[in-house]
């Protein structure tokens, strides 16, 4: 698309990125229609078949498409076979671990992509650590892998910590804090003022529970937001901290100025 192609995205479930929160979600659909995307959810590919050096693309309940390239990015399985006559517990076809990455058979782990948890590459890295770390000196440093960063390198990026909105609100009496990019210097001066910043709080004790990001630099500013959720730093506590100017970064800090209703480049909360 940004570079003169033609993209339409297929997906199943009601909306893109259905991971992420639903507020992203729905702003990146947006701007990526607005380049001239076309994205079509509840949609189910149905069959890609090879016709004339082009592809038809069959999905249900909608004409066909033609295209001249399918990138198919859906689900990823373990491979076993490499793991001979050992049995260990399996859980959905994924080998069985336990908070130190050790498995039904003592003495052997499997941090990473074998076990399902979180296949992602700093998620695996951070698993190996732990599960050397435990074979060596018997078993006590564990992940916290619900705090892995996720990011989308889509234009512009997404990335994601934490709980989403909907999921903290399952648990959590939330307040919520957002600011966007439009407002921001750098952004504005870089041409890249779209998108924003959105924490989520727990409201009793300012403990931070999910921070979202669409916007410039998304999947390299999330890692201030894992920093803080790690060391249980509070709204409060985060506000004291000085951040650069002009940067992305100081929509972080509004956006956590936001949840207390004090971000001053924002219109005063009602
Ligand atoms: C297309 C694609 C894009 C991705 N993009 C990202 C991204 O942007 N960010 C991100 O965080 N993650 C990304 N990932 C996921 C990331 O690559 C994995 O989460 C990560 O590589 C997992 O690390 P791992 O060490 O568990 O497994 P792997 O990296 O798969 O390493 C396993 C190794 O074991 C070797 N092996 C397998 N069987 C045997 C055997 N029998 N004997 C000896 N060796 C064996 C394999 O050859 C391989 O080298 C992406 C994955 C894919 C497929």
């Amino acid at each position: 698309m940004t570079f003169g192609s033609k993209v339409t995205v297929i997906e199943m479930m009601d909306r893109i990125v259905p991971a992420m929160d639903a507020e992203v979600s729905k702003n990146l659909r947006l701007i990526l229609e607005r380049k001239g995307m076309t994205i079509l959810t509840d949609t189910k590919l149905q069959e890609i078949i090879e016709e004339d050096g082009k592809l038809r693309i069959k999905v249900e309940g909608k004409d066909d498409i033609i295209a001249s390239k399918a990138l198919l990015s859906i689900g990823r399985v373990p491979d076993l076979e490499g793991i001979g006559e050992v049995e260990f517990e399996l859980d959905r076809g994924r080998i069985k671990v336990n908070e130190y990455m050790e498995t039904s058979v003592p003495g052997i782990y499997a941090p990473g992509d074998i076990n399902g948890t979180k296949m992602l590459a700093h998620a695996a890295f951070r698993m190996g650590e732990v599960a050397a770390e435990n074979a060596l000196k018997g078993n006590h440093a564990v992940a916290k892998l619900n705090l892995t960063p996720a990011a989308i390198y889509t234009l512009p990026e997404v990335a994601a910590v934490g709980l989403t909105e909907e999921q903290a609100r399952e648990k959590y009496d939330v307040a919520i804090g957002k600011f966007n990019f439009a407002a921001n210097g750098r952004a504005i001066a870089s041409d890249a003022a779209q998108g924003f910043v959105k924490v989520i709080a727990d409201k009793k004790y300012g403990e931070i529970l999910g921070v979202h990001i669409i916007g410039p630099a998304a999947a390299e500013l999330i890692n201030e937001a894992s920093s803080i959720i790690e060391m249980e730093i509070t709204v409060e506590e985060m506000l004291k901290t000085i951040h650069g100017h002009p940067t992305y970064s100081e929509v972080m800090y509004e956006a956590f100025a936001d949840v207390l209703g004090m971000a001053i480049h924002s219109p005063k909360k009602k």
